[in-house]
């Protein structure tokens, strides 16, 4: 039985491609900040656990690469791979507003001189916001399009204590409240799942959230273990143990059952862009082999998203 979207059993981000663009859409991951308030220690905060050294960059060469170069070079290799006509530049390494405005208004500029920019997408944190970013979002999602996502993680503060994350939940929903109320531009959410301690009850909260809130899509991941971060010495010391692929595959389907149909999907879990970089768990390196894991076990239960809100 075909259930869901063209057969898949959620609501791809893609589908928001092709309504808005008419096309297939790429994204081209760059790096243009090298920092950010934790790995610098503002109020004491320390480096998040989960966080390697290329602050969850798609490409580690690309820090000593400009911003020009890196979008010709990928740009080009996604082309040539997919046969991709229409991109997005994604700033994703790091916290993208931890710089002068000045800084991001120069690299917008950047990502729009390429004919085949159809506009680009800003990863950050939600205490990293001032209204002159705000601004700048803004008058941008005037003459391109602009996407943001902000990288809450958990809605519960002993999770976000436990990956240090240096922001607390009232932090994110204030961050989401703002940029929905001053701005217009399109709001996804990036939250992590295989916290110790998490229960079904935690995801179901998750859900219920994240459907009152005003945004447009939703990035899944689990928390894994890479090379040079707290969590390989919290995993080395038994401290942490990884989610099992099967366990987290029931996460994904309670929260996904439990999400407004409307919300689309970015990622169902998280793969180590390095395949020397990960510790833990090894059902992670294998990217396709996960997706396709978590495609069947949702279509194996006849699961799919927003079953149980309908
Ligand atoms: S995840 Fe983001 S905020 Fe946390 S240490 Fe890495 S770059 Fe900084």
């Amino acid at each position: 039985m075909e259930i869901g979207w063209n057969g898949l059993p959620y609501n791809p981000i893609s589908n928001f491609y092709r309504q808005k663009f008419g096309a297939k859409i790429y994204k081209i991951p760059v790096t243009v900040v090298d920092s950010c308030p934790n790995r610098k220690g503002f109020k004491g905060m320390q480096t998040c656990v989960f966080c390697d050294v290329w602050g969850s960059a798609a490409n580690a060469e690309s820090s000593v690469m400009n911003l020009r170069d890196q979008i010709t070079r990928y740009q080009e290799i996604i082309r040539k791979k997919y046969k991709a006509e229409k991109f997005l530049v994604y700033f994703q390494a790091y916290t993208n507003t931890f710089t002068k405005i000045s800084q991001l208004r120069e690299n917008f500029e950047t990502a729009l001189e390429f004919p085949d920019v159809v506009g680009f997408v800003v990863g950050t944190r939600p205490d990293c916001l001032s209204q002159g970013v705000l601004d700048l979002w803004q008058e941008y999602h005037q003459k391109t399009f602009v996407a943001v996502e902000l990288g809450v993680q958990s809605f519960f503060d002993d999770q976000l204590e436990f990956m240090r994350r240096g922001h607390s939940s009232l932090d994110s929903w204030k961050a989401l409240l703002k940029i929905s109320s001053t701005t217009s531009v399109d709001l996804g959410v990036h939250l992590m799942f295989g916290q110790p301690g998490e229960t079904d009850a935690d995801i179901l909260l998750t859900a219920k959230l994240v459907n009152s809130l005003p945004i447009r899509n939703v990035k899944l991941h689990n928390l894994h273990v890479l090379r040079e971060t707290p969590l390989e010495g919290l995993f080395q010391d038994g401290q942490f143990l990884p989610i099992e692929r099967e366990l987290y595959a029931q996460r994904v389907q309670l929260f996904l059952e439990n999400i407004r149909p409307d919300i689309f999907v970015q990622r169902l879990a998280a793969y180590s862009s390095r395949w020397n970089e990960l510790v833990a768990p090894a059902w992670t390196a294998d990217k396709m082999g996960t997706h396709q894991f978590l495609i069947d076990f949702l279509r194996e239960r006849q699961s799919y998203q927003s079953k149980s809100l309908t």
